[in-house]
């Protein structure tokens, strides 16, 4: 384009020749115009950058400037004419060799001394370094943000291709990846390539292309020449590449932050290249966007295969999630929490909302969960909600807390539908109780028969020798030797009924133990583990203090377990009924000054009312309707065996405490055959509290 056919080269009037030597010796690209905006000189410099002669140029050098950007130019130059301010603009300006590169373009007034504009001079310098690093540094933004908006890792990779062909024309882009075994490469993106090509390199073993080399070697490998490079005469690879019209690629390894390998980039160039150092620098940053593309996207790609499998299992599990923040109150739904909760996701989620829903029988217990999760501490808890259709749910919920930089406490928990299972251990619960009860209400009646049987006897005895003993002291004269043999045989049948008494008792509670070291601590856990779900189902929150020091005891780890056992279930039962206090069950363990080990149950439940403590370790004695009394006196019999004490006292807010402690050697009693050891339990030792 020639927009001024009568412009001619003259050099400037005045100006000397000396002068005009040194402006075109100058580096850059120097230029003058006259107040109109006319071009009226371009040096030597301008001259052999665009190839154009000197007899055309100042009619043709608009030619030089990309088309995309002369528009532009030629507006802010128009501007810059009537402002008369020095003036920056970038474009593009066509190289002898007809590729393009970018140039600032300066201008500046010249004033004569009146002030008067009496021409404009201008430099034009060669920005595309700079240019191609603010693109490349867009470009990484922009990519960040397809990484954070989940876009797929084919559309990323493929993307970066084109981002690196358009920072660096007339070349073209690949990335490959590194398989995990590290053995192998397989496709990642070459939006410009053929696949066949592509195909050539990632099927080819190691060594076999520059590509494969260089993911393989973790080193940057350059083929200027593919022509005359000996490396890779011999592959199959080369072939193609030729083929292609390839002659030429600059392969440099991916390498995540760890240092591992993941992959490969690839420039190809269709013309034979030298590695300049402006291309190095270009390089190492490309290489460099392309590890964060493959990390950021390999990466988001696994945290979404395990937010989905999380998903899934969750659904599977009927298992939701959700988050607390304590000093806000700020409560967090993931969807299947909001599904079981039946409510609306787009529902605020509110303290009144979930309360809501709480079962009325379960909001005390529920308001004592939300009065624990201030103390910030992990807890679990099961309450049971009513439904709109008055069917009920139980849900479990196991809550960690986090805290913050600032200290904040929240709460990440998961919450499980465990109706189900609730109830059909509800079904198993009663069919167990009924068995219990047939089973009492049968060996009760044998037990009896076999009383009655053992005791008749001997008590049958006594009655016909007493008669026969009275009949002959009154016989004349009395028969005093018969009288007195009578009389020895009612005293052998009383002890023989004493001795069937005593005999009954032993086989009562009569068990073979196993004596070793007991950790009470671990008994303890095992038995609240196995009873956890019974103590969630009756809403009764459980506390368990153990003390870190606590030794062993030595004893039978079965009948320790009993004890514990029964303390448990008889709090659990006092409980059973209470809704205007939280039920809460705190589990002891401590170490007394003189070695002895002591372990208290304590409850929220219906206390000892009117009853004296001491009496309830009295065999037979309860007030339950279905009760036997017995669990405390055989109880109280095994910790007396151990050596220890077992005793009650009544909570002053409610409740009871049972206590039990056993000196940390603690001697079992004997029986005298061969030393294995026998509890004798049921008697009522009558013992005062301590
Ligand atoms: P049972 O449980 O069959 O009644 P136990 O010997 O275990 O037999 O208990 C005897 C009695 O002691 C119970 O009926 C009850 O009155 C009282 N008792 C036991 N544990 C507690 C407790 N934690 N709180 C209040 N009373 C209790």
């Amino acid at each position: 384009m020639c927009p001024d056919k009568q412009l001619t080269f003259q050099p400037i009037a005045g100006m000397e020749n000396e002068l005009l030597q040194v402006i075109d010796a100058l580096p850059g690209l120097v230029w003058t115009a006259l107040p109109s905006g006319q071009v009226d000189f371009l040096n030597r410099r301008w001259r052999e950058y665009t190839g154009m002669s000197a007899e055309t140029i100042l009619q043709c050098w608009q030619d030089a400037i990309h088309p995309d950007d002369l528009p532009e130019l030629l507006k802010r130059w128009s501007a810059n004419l009537s402002s008369g301010e020095p003036q920056e603009m970038d474009a593009r300006l066509r190289r002898f060799d007809g590729e393009y590169r970018w140039f600032l373009i300066r201008t500046r007034p010249v004033l004569d001394a009146s002030g008067q504009l009496v021409k404009w001079c201008g430099l034009n310098t060669e920005i595309e370094d700079r240019r191609r690093i603010e693109a490349l540094l867009a470009g990484e933004t922009e990519l960040l943000e397809l990484v954070a908006a989940g876009r797929p890792m084919a559309v990323i990779l493929e993307w970066f291709c084109r981002l690196v062909e358009s920072v660096a024309p007339g070349c073209y882009c690949s990335i490959a990846l590194l398989q995990p075994a590290g053995t192998h490469l397989e496709h990642g993106a070459a939006p410009s390539l053929p696949r066949e090509f592509i195909d050539s390199i990632i099927d080819g073993p190691a060594e076999s292309n520059p590509c494969a080399s260089a993911a393989l070697s973790n080193e940057q490998i350059i083929v200027s020449d593919l022509l005359s490079d000996p490396r890779w005469a011999l592959c199959s690879w080369r072939q193609m590449a030729l083929h292609h019209g390839i002659h030429a690629c600059w392969s440099m390894p991916i390498v995540a932050a760890s240092g591992k390998v993941t992959g490969v980039c690839s420039i190809h160039y269709d013309g034979r290249r030298r590695s300049a150092p402006l291309d190095q620098a270009l390089i190492g940053q490309i290489a460099r966007i392309a590890s964060i593309a493959v990390e950021r996207t390999q990466h988001d790609a696994t945290l979404k295969r395990s937010e989905a499998f999380l998903a899934e299992t969750r659904r599977l599990s009927s298992t939701g999630g959700f988050s607390k923040r304590v000093s806000t109150g700020e409560i967090t739904w993931s969807e299947e929490v909001y599904r079981m909760f039946e409510f609306d996701a787009a529902r605020p989620v509110t303290l009144e909302l979930i309360r809501s829903r709480v079962h009325p029988e379960d909001r005390v217990s529920f308001d004592d969960m939300l009065e624990r999760q201030q103390r910030g501490i992990d807890y679990e808890h099961e309450y049971r909600l009513l439904m709109p259709d008055q069917s009920v749910k139980y849900m479990h919920v196991v809550a960690h807390a986090i805290r913050d930089a600032s200290g904040q406490c929240e709460y990440m928990a998961a919450i499980q539908d465990v109706t189900e299972r609730r109830r059909s251990e509800a079904a198993l619960i009663e069919a167990r109780s009924e068995l219990a009860r047939v089973a009492r209400a049968s060996s009760f009646g044998v037990l009896t028969a076999s009383i009655a049987h053992e005791v008749n006897q001997p008590l049958s005895g006594i009655i016909t020798n007493a008669s026969t003993c009275l009949r002959m002291l009154g016989a004349e004269p009395p028969n005093l030797e018969g009288a007195r043999e009578t009389a020895r045989r009612t005293i052998r049948d009383g002890n023989r009924a004493s001795e069937v008494i005593k005999r009954l008792r032993a086989l009562f509670c009569k068990t073979d133990t196993t004596i070793e070291n007991v950790d009470l601590n671990e008994s303890i856990g095992e038995i609240v583990t196995l009873f956890r779900s019974e103590l969630h189902r009756s809403g009764v929150t459980v506390q368990i203090d153990l003390a870190g020091n606590l030794p062993c005891v030595s004893g039978d780890r079965v009948q320790l377990q009993q004890v514990i056992l029964n303390l448990l279930l008889n709090a659990l039962e006092a409980m059973n009924g209470i809704d205007d206090r939280p039920r809460r069950l705190l589990v002891v363990t401590e170490l007394d000054a003189n070695d002895i080990v002591r372990v208290s149950v304590a409850d929220t439940g219906a206390g000892f009312g009117i009853h004296e403590p001491a009496r309830l370790f009295d065999a037979f004695y309860t007030t339950k309707p279905g009760g036997m009394g017995i669990g405390l006196s055989v109880s109280k019999s095994i910790i007396d065996n151990h050596g220890g004490q077992l005793w009650a006292i009544g909570n002053e807010s409610g409740g009871a405490t049972f206590s039990f402690s056993i000196p940390k050697q603690s001697k079992l009693r004997k029986d005298g055959n061969g030393g294995s050891a026998h509890w004798i339990a049921g008697v009522t030792d009558r013992q005062q509290s301590p």
